[in-house]
């Protein structure tokens, strides 16, 4: 560190701006992630009401297709026990391996019935034909509703009509064990409401079902149900439309997994924030490690729950942000660099306007800011302080002898060695020409010669093959208290002249008295 940058103020200026670079750009920073997260999760929330709409629709739309059923059934046991319905009861009928009988074929698709139709009563046939004269009714509901398996009419006379044609012929015991049958009827459902099972396997085709069936009643009894299975993988379709950050899945009232793999990804984290309450249709709700909501797709019986954890949020936001962030970053980067590169300029141009340009020293200007410093920390702590001025002795004649060159070689020589050989600090100006100044701390004017001497007559390497001795003469003086750098300078001049007069090559201390008569100027001045 040279003399000039060490007393050179710190930049504040360029700190303050490089911190608020950082500031910003840690401000800013945040706020992009902030926004790409709250935006990520509200996003989301919107994701997740598209998905509960197309569930509870695709519902609805099962619920009402049932409805119609359920109506159309009834006024058809109505109009067969009138004898106003003309249907042909099926006569080809084939008995299975498991003794059920059963018709096969267009256009009654499956009937079944469970055991031999001539022990069957006359509510038996009238079911029988109002099942099959629903026919075209069934086909059209299994139309309407995409990714439906089976839908039917069940009765609790011992038969049921299912479309479409199936593979395998159940048993009795098979049908009325099944969970359609026994969630069904009055006494698991006292109130006769349409209800939706818990998921099974379905027993022909083997992929997960639920059933959504409503109860018949005819002259206020339970006589069957008309049964609509759907595939579990159809509602999770749709709760797995658009693309979101979190989960959604189906639980049915006991808050289990409908899915096939009860064991899906992300399940443990759904049981362990559900476990904390069950606040419907409220907005996310924050747990340790996750926000989970949950809304009803069918009355009490079908939800879907929403989960999105915090980690896998805050790495999406990320990613989201990550155009952003390195903006945000190279912009600072260039700010950054352009400071210091400004600062940079600044401090040459500092060093410049401060220093001398053939030597490197302080020049005058400098060197008064400089010492004003020097001089009050003296005054400050009762310490000396002593001036030298010194001039090369006939330094014409080296000019003359050698050429100006290398009059300026041994001016930059001299100046360094000057430099080198003194204190960091004290203060070595280039005073003008081939005259120097040197400020010195800490030091009376008897120890500020003993320094000064040592560069007395000194031999300098002007040129590889020329030595040059140098003398010089030196007026030296102690700034007193209260005394300016330019009065002190005045009293060392005068020493310096009188050394040159009195035949150069030494060096003059101010007189005790000299200092005596400057002192009092000074005061009058004051
Ligand atoms: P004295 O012992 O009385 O000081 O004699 P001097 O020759 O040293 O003094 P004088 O004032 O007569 O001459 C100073 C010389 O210094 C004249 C000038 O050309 C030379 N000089 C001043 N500045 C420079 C400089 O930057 N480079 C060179 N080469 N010479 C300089
Ligand atoms: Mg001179
Ligand atoms: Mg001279």
């Amino acid at each position: 560190m040279n003399r000039l940058q060490k007393i050179s103020k710190p930049n504040i200026q360029f700190c303050i701006a490089c911190a608020a670079i950082i500031f910003l750009s840690i401000g800013s920073t945040r706020y992009v992630l902030v926004a790409n997260y709250d935006q990520l999760l509200k996003n989301d929330a919107h994701i997740f009401d598209v998905r509960i709409n197309n569930l509870t629709s695709h519902v609805s739309l099962i619920k009402t297709n049932l409805l119609t059923l359920k109506a159309t059934i009834k006024n058809n046991i109505n109009l067969a026990e009138k004898e106003q319905l003309d249907f042909p009861i099926p006569t080809n009928l084939l008995k299975a391996d498991n003794g059920t009988l059963y018709t096969h074929g267009d256009p009654l698709q499956t009937l079944l019935t469970f055991s031999s139709i001539p022990q069957r009563t006359s509510a038996f046939y009238h079911q029988l034909k109002a099942s099959q004269a629903l026919h075209p009714g069934l086909l059209q509901v299994l139309e309407n509703i995409p990714n439906s398996l089976w839908i039917y009419y069940a009765s609790k006379e011992g038969f049921s009509y299912i479309v479409p044609e199936i593979p395998h012929i159940p048993s009795a015991e098979r049908t009325y064990n099944s969970l359609f049958w026994t969630e069904t009827v009055p006494s698991k459902n006292p109130e006769l409401k349409m209800i939706v099972t818990d998921a099974y396997e379905d027993y022909f085709s083997k992929e997960l079902v639920i059933t959504v069936t409503t109860p018949i009643e005819h002259q206020k009894e339970f006589i069957g149900l008309i049964g609509f299975d759907l595939g579990i993988n159809s509602l999770l379709e749709i709760s797995q439309l658009h693309q979101s950050v979190g989960q959604t899945f189906i639980i049915d009232n006991h808050n289990s997994l409908v899915h096939p793999d009860k064991n899906a990804p992300g399940k443990d984290s759904m049981t362990d924030a559900m476990s904390g309450g069950e606040p419907l249709e409220v907005g996310f709700i924050r747990t340790k490690d996750t926000y989970w909501q949950k809304k009803p797709i069918f009355d009490q019986e079908l939800y879907a729950v929403h989960l999105i954890n915090y980690d896998h949020l805050l790495f999406e936001a990320v990613r989201k942000s990550i155009t952003e962030l390195a903006a945000i970053t190279i912009t600072a980067l260039v700010l950054i660099m352009f400071l210091f590169r400004l600062r940079n300029y600044g401090n040459k141009i500092t060093e410049l306007s401060n220093s001398d340009p053939l030597t490197g020293l302080l020049n005058r200007r400098s060197m008064a800011e400089i010492s004003n410093y020097q001089i009050s920390m003296s005054r400050r702590n009762n310490r000396p302080i002593s001036i030298a001025i010194l001039d090369i002795d006939h330094f014409k004649k080296i000019n003359d002898q050698f050429g100006h060159d290398i009059g300026d070689q041994v001016l930059k020589l001299f100046a360094k060695k000057l430099q080198s050989e003194t204190r960091t600090n004290d203060l070595v100006c280039r005073y003008g020409g081939e005259e120097f100044i040197i400020c010195l701390p800490e030091l009376d004017k008897y120890s500020a010669r003993d320094i000064i001497q040592r560069f007395q007559g000194i031999s300098l390497d002007a040129t590889p093959s020329e030595r040059i001795n140098i003398t010089f003469s030196a007026g030296i003086t102690h700034i007193a208290a209260d005394e300016s750098l330019k009065d002190a300078t005045k009293r060392a001049d005068q020493a310096l002249l009188l050394a040159k007069q009195s035949g150069r090559n030494r060096i003059e201390i101010c007189s005790d008295s000299a200092e005596q008569t400057s002192q009092p100027e000074k005061n009058q001045k004051i």
